[in-house]
């Protein structure tokens, strides 16, 4: 399954975040998962809950939300919502269509405590 080096990625990222925001106890992680990802919900959360526990995110509770795929076109420069992999331009029938969103993987949001213990 490749949501295993998706989720080592996303907490390498966390804990290069929390380090330099000064966060520990991070309660919430929120992520934008792109629908052109291929990320299946449950094995996503499944790979983060076995892999958190070495990292700043190890009581995170993660939160997903997922992107739909958009497209727009070259010919016409009409933006479609792409379902089921039809990438053609369902206004002009073109095939030329470039995807602007949709194929990212995204931390939106972080919750955690500050460190204060600088003074
Ligand atoms: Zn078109």
């Amino acid at each position: 399954m490749h949501e295993m080096s998706l989720v080592q990625e996303l907490l390498r990222i966390i804990d290069d975040v929390a380090e330099r925001e000064r966060l520990r106890d991070i309660s919430r992680v929120t992520v934008a998962v792109g629908e052109g990802r291929q990320v299946v919900d449950e094995l996503f959360r499944f790979a983060f809950d076995n892999a958190k526990a070495a990292g700043a995110a190890r009581d995170a509770v993660l939160e997903l939300e997922f992107v739909p795929i958009v497209a727009v076109c070259n010919a016409c420069g009409g933006r479609f919502r792409v379902e089921e992999h039809r990438y053609s331009c369902p206004s002009c029938g073109a095939g030329e269509t470039e995807v602007v969103e949709g194929e990212d993987i995204v931390i939106t949001e972080l919750e955690g405590e500050r460190k204060n213990d600088d003074h």
